[in-house]
């Protein structure tokens, strides 16, 4: 049972000459806001729908931070200034060339019914994607990845509003810098573009099911039998097999990238552990769940933080715990692995806050 901290919320309205009202809620609880399910108070919380309400809101003089879904991250128990609940919705579908379609889709929008409605729509692509919790404007922020196909790869371009030139702007997929759970949004290059609306390049794509899981789940399938809705549907089975039900065991995914080395890393790594790595240009990703696993971590409690059993990326809150729980259980499993193989291990969710 988790107790709700109430920081003693407040209502204020703000009229504006240029939108609907919005409504800034001071001393607001996030409990309910973020997937690991963390106490923390933010000073202003601001849930915005519509561009003009988000260029109206985002004028404020303290610090800014955005929300989407609260999928990857960690919250210190207080944020200082403003958080912008990013909700703009809506989905347009333009097509492009044969077979293929230009399809925008507001931030706001919820990113697994986006992907169902696109298949729905008989427009594949983002199937590998399914299941992702979050909102679409934290999509990019991280460039998302799974079971073999990244974000990156169906982008066509980025919509935001820029802080620093109070200008709204369009990113092409080559100014978004992807890479690997990493992009122009996240880095510090441009540290002030609030994503608004996302275009995808889709259609008739070529099918993914390199990757060993699918491969497997698929391989009783005629190769006629398998199309974008039955590779939804077998991520979705898998993700459903290996992951925590996020309602009864919160979480962010995973809490570690996969360690990206050199030739010359990798093959001392393989002195040490029986490990298989996928190229990455010239360099080799390993899988970071092999290297933890090692270690013993699987299924490991400590205090309220758990370490999930069928996937040791995985940390769950088990009730109460706080950002630095997960933050001293993250170093000691860093640790652990750097000892042995001498890598250091990178978090994923991004940190928000302050210790009060
Ligand atoms: C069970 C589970 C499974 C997961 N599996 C995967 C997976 O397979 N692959 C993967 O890549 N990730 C995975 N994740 C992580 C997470 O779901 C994704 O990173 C997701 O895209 C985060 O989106 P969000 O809307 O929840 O972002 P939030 O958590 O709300 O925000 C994350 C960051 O993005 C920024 N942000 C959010 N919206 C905007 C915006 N509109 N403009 C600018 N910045 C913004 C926030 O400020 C914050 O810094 C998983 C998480 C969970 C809980």
């Amino acid at each position: 049972m988790y107790s709700t901290q109430i920081c003693n919320s407040q209502i204020f309205r703000v009229a504006t000459a240029l939108t609907r009202p919005f409504s800034v809620l001071r001393n607001f609880s996030l409990f309910n806001f973020n997937s690991l399910k963390l106490e923390s108070c933010v000073d202003e919380y601001v849930h915005v729908s519509t561009l003009a309400q988000l260029v109206e809101a985002s004028s404020f003089a303290g610090p800014l931070n955005f929300l989407g879904g609260g999928s990857n991250l960690l919250l210190r128990p207080k944020i200082d200034g403003r958080l912008l609940h990013i909700g703009v919705e809506g989905i347009s579908v333009t097509p492009f060339s044969e077979g293929k379609y230009l399809v925008r889709v507001g931030a706001g929008e919820n990113w697994h019914k986006f992907v169902m409605h696109t298949l729905s729509l008989g427009i594949g692509g983002l199937e590998n994607l399914a299941l992702i919790p979050g909102n679409v404007g934290g999509a990019p922020y991280q460039n998302i990845g799974a079971y073999g196909r990244e974000l990156s790869e169906l982008v066509h371009s980025v919509e935001g509003f820029d802080l620093a030139t109070k200008e709204t702007r369009v990113l092409t997929k080559e100014e978004c810098q992807f890479s690997y759970r990493d992009s122009v949004f996240r880095s510090e290059v441009i540290p002030h573009v609030i994503i608004t609306h996302v275009t995808f390049l889709l259609g008739n794509l070529p099918l993914m099911t390199k990757y060993r899981d699918v491969r497997d789940t698929l391989s009783g399938y005629a190769r006629e039998e398998i199309d974008h809705d039955l590779i939804a549907e077998t991520v979705i089975k898998i993700r459903q097999s290996k992951l925590p039900d996020l309602d009864e065991f919160p979480n962010v995914g995973s809490f570690f990238k996969n360690p990206t080395l050199s030739k010359q890393q990798y093959d001392r790594l393989r002195g040490k552990i029986d490990i298989v790595g996928f190229s990455q240009g010239e360099a080799i990703r390993v899988p970071a769940a092999r290297l933890i696993d090692a270690q013993k971590w699987k299924g490991k409690q400590v205090g309220n933080v758990l370490v999930w059993h069928r996937q040791p990326l995985v940390l769950v809150n088990c009730g109460g715990a706080s950002a630095t729980d997960f933050l001293d259980v993250a170093a000691r499993v860093s640790d652990d692995v750097e000892q042995h193989y001498d890598i250091r291990l990178v978090l994923e969710p991004v940190i928000m806050g302050r210790d009060s």
